[in-house]
């Protein structure tokens, strides 16, 4: 039994929570009035308990009012109705991304080396290198060096062959490491005789000579020679705008109506609102401020502020490395590694400071936690904040929540934390699991355990690191199994209609708006999806491959495929 008990205070909790600002409250829903839309003979899963299924429903002013039967609601049309007849076709609430780095790359500038092939890779180097002028950077991105036809690594040589007059780098999707070519290595003046710095490395051959990846600080000498495109202050806004807008547009083609940013900074809250500003942000932002938390603590900012579609949520933290680039801080070693228990990136004493600072201000935390060691630390920050300043509904967050064990389940449950685990890592990133091992995995992105310990658990891609298509995800989540076949953690599977749970109504909790989205209800926001097939019908191994006809938001179209 745990020390801290939720119930023990839930007198105090009409006093406390209702001047938390936290909970985004529904509109009153018209029932009369004549709806904008109607959508009929549609095979509807609504995640809502008292109509787990319909076939139609009514949208008014961006919510929905009424749903039902097709003959129903086709009866509440009027002439100036719009009628989406979805001919059998499967309705669900828009999918919610609870970890998300939408605009940590504005893709719209760099190249996209997502590829399967080397040669793929140099052709997409050498276009951008012809079109950059002599000296400037070429810059790629979302590189995944497990994913290549040819079988082996990409080298120094294969990028000097591509582009041999320009700087380039290439950064691996997991954001931890990234791979240079010769001209780059001779701006910085890094030599086979360079050594490691202690706060990184440059891989190196056997024979010693520099093989072209470099990882984490050891980055730094890079950043500071070649040349760079400058902008303007106002040019710079505009690219932002721009690059939000595109993103936004990919998002919501997969199906996403919300995404929860998890590391706005200023800039990032400036394109935010430029996009909303001019109609260009189609899906909802809950944004994790990671930068200017002080200042906006100060001016008296707290969880909550916005509207529907730009939201100051909670502030984020990083305790710890990462699952994917196998750094993460664990009680057991990683496989092969008999010395390498992974790394922390706080102190137990720095999360307190910075939990209890977010919770005494009023502040929803999200603390960036893999490894159970690190999960250990942040709980038992949120249990001291709880004690000394009871909340019976507070739901801070640990990002990732990666590896748990039972103890840490029932104190997620007890302090109302929420986990957001990646729920595309298993099938996508495969190989990477060899370093933890089929025992560890099965306590990892533990859906399953989460849900049988009472936990309103959503999922989080984590993009660039980890594909963002919802689709992928709940086929990851349903059979754990990766990309050649191999099932990780069996245990932790998860039927479908739990995954729906996880993608959409749990999702909408994270933020505090259960009230208003996340499942097909009268007075919440027409958010929803329609999908070309039944994921409950297709061979699971397949559902990643359903194609996403529509999205919509608020009632508004922001993907369409015809
Ligand atoms: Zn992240």
């Amino acid at each position: 039994m745990s020390k801290f008990n939720r119930r023990d205070f839930l007198g105090l909790g009409a006093l406390l929570a209702a001047p938390s600002g936290w909970q985004q409250n529904p509109t009153p829903v018209q029932q009369n009035s004549s709806p904008d839309l109607i959508l009929i003979n549609g095979r509807v899963f609504t995640i809502d308990d008292a109509t787990p299924r319909a076939e139609a429903f009514a949208v008014k002013n961006g919510m929905f009012i009424a749903i039902g039967r097709t003959a129903e609601i086709r009866g509440m049309a009027t002439r100036n109705t719009a009628v989406i007849d979805c001919g059998g076709m499967t309705v669900t609430p828009g999918f919610i991304d609870t970890h998300c780095h939408p605009s940590g790359v504005n893709e719209l500038y760099t190249v996209n080396l997502d590829l399967r092939t080397i040669r793929e890779i140099k052709d997409a180097l050498r276009k951008k290198a012809a079109e950059t002028p002599a000296g400037y950077w070429v810059t790629g991105f979302k590189f995944d060096d497990t994913k290549l036809e040819e079988g082996r690594a990409l080298s120094r040589k294969d990028l000097d062959e591509a582009v041999p007059d320009h700087p380039v780098s290439v950064a691996h999707r997991g954001g931890h490491t990234t791979w240079y070519n010769s001209k780059a290595f001779e701006l910085a003046g890094v030599t086979r005789a360079t050594p490691d710095p202690d706060d990184g490395r440059f891989f190196r051959d056997a024979s010693g000579e520099l093989q072209g990846q470099v990882a984490e600080r050891a980055r730094n000498v890079f950043s500071r020679v070649g040349r760079r495109e400058e902008f303007t202050p106002d040019e710079q806004r505009k690219r932002g705008q721009a690059g939000m807008a595109h993103i936004s547009q990919l998002l919501t083609a997969t199906g996403l109506t919300t995404v929860h940013d998890a590391g706005a900074d200023s800039n990032r809250l400036r394109a935010y609102q430029d996009a909303y500003a001019a109609g260009q942000l189609r899906h909802r932002a809950y944004l994790m401020i990671r930068g200017p938390y002080e200042q906006l603590r100060n001016a008296g900012v707290y969880t909550g502020l916005g509207n529907e579609f730009v939201r100051i949520g909670g502030v984020k933290y990083g305790a710890d490395g990462s699952a994917s680039e196998r750094t993460m801080r664990m009680s057991t070693p990683f496989v092969g590694k008999p010395d390498d228990y992974g790394i922390l990136t706080m102190t137990q004493q720095e999360i307190h400071e910075a939990v209890e600072d977010a919770h005494r201000n009023n502040w929803q935390v999200g603390i960036h936690a893999n490894g159970d060691v690190t999960i250990d630390m942040v709980l038992n920050a949120y249990e001291r904040v709880l004690e000394q300043w009871p909340h019976p509904d507070r739901r801070h967050r640990i990002e990732h929540c990666s590896l748990v064990n039972p103890q840490l389940l029932r104190r997620i449950k007890d302090t109302g934390t929420i986990p957001t685990p990646f729920w595309t890592y298993v099938h996508y990133h495969g190989d990477k699991w060899r370093a933890y091992g089929d025992q560890t995995m099965k306590w990892m992105f533990a859906h399953r355990s989460f849900l049988d310990a009472g936990i309103r658990v959503p999922g989080a891609s984590d993009y660039t690191p980890g594909p963002f298509e919802p689709l992928m995800a709940i086929q990851s989540m349903v059979t754990r199994k990766d990309y050649s076949g191999h099932v990780w953690g069996p245990n932790q599977k998860i039927a479908v209609d739990e995954a729906l749970r996880v993608a959409t109504i749990n999702g909408a909790y994270a933020s505090y708006e259960e009230n208003v989205k996340g499942s097909i209800s009268a007075g919440k926001y027409a958010d929803f999806v329609i999908l070309e097939r039944d994921p409950h019908d297709v061979d699971p191994d397949q559902i990643k491959n359903i194609r996403v006809v529509r999205t919509v938001v608020g009632g508004k179209t922001v993907f369409s495929r015809t």
